[in-house]
C-alpha cells in the first residue's frame, strides 16, 4: 500500500514537471518581449498631427506643465508641434480628455526608462510615432 502511494506521488511530480517544461513561462522576456497591456492603459502619448488644430487645450489641461506647443511649426493646414516632458508627466490623462479633435491619445507603451533625463523630453517627431529601435540579443532581433 505504501509503495503504491509513493509511486503515485512520483507520477504526480513527474506529470507536473513535464507540464511546466512544455508550457509557456508566466514571466515575460523583458525588455525583449513586450507585455500586452489593456487598451485603456495610460502609457506614453501619440500625437496624430493631421487631426490637430493647434487649439492648445491639451496644454491648458495639463496640471504639471508637461506639454509645450509650437504653433509656428506646421506640417498641415492647422496643426502644431507638441513637446512632451516625461520627467514631469503624471499620466493623468487630462490632456487626452481635453483634445476634442482625436489628435492626442495614450498608448499602452509604459516602459519609458532612458539613460538620461534629457532623453525623456520627447520632440514632435518622437511623439508622432511608436516606432522604437529594435533590441538585439544573441543575434536575435526583438520588437
Ligand atoms: S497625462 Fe496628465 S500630466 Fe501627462 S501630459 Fe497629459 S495632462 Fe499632463
Ligand atoms: S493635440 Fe488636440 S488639444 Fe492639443 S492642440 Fe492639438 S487638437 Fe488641440
Amino acid at each position: 500500500m505504501g509503495m503504491i502511494r509513493v509511486l503515485g506521488d512520483i507520477f504526480r511530480v513527474l506529470k507536473h514537471i513535464v507540464r511546466q517544461t512544455f508550457s509557456r513561462p508566466f514571466t515575460y522576456f523583458y525588455p525583449f518581449e513586450d507585455r500586452e497591456y489593456p487598451e485603456r492603459t495610460r502609457g506614453r502619448h501619440i500625437h496624430i498631427r493631421e487631426n490637430c488644430t493647434a487649439c492648445g487645450q491639451c496644454v491648458r489641461a495639463c496640471p504639471v506643465v508637461a506639454i509645450r506647443i509650437d504653433k509656428s511649426d506646421r506640417k498641415y493646414e492647422k496643426d502644431a508641434a507638441l513637446y512632451f516632458d516625461y520627467t514631469r508627466c503624471i499620466f493623468c490623462g487630462l490632456c487626452v480628455e481635453a483634445c476634442r479633435f482625436n489628435a492626442l491619445f495614450h498608448t499602452p507603451v509604459v516602459d519609458l526608462s532612458e539613460p538620461s533625463r534629457e532623453a525623456l523630453h520627447y520632440d514632435p517627431e518622437r511623439i508622432e510615432t511608436l516606432e522604437r529601435e529594435p533590441l538585439e540579443w544573441r543575434g536575435r532581433r526583438f520588437r
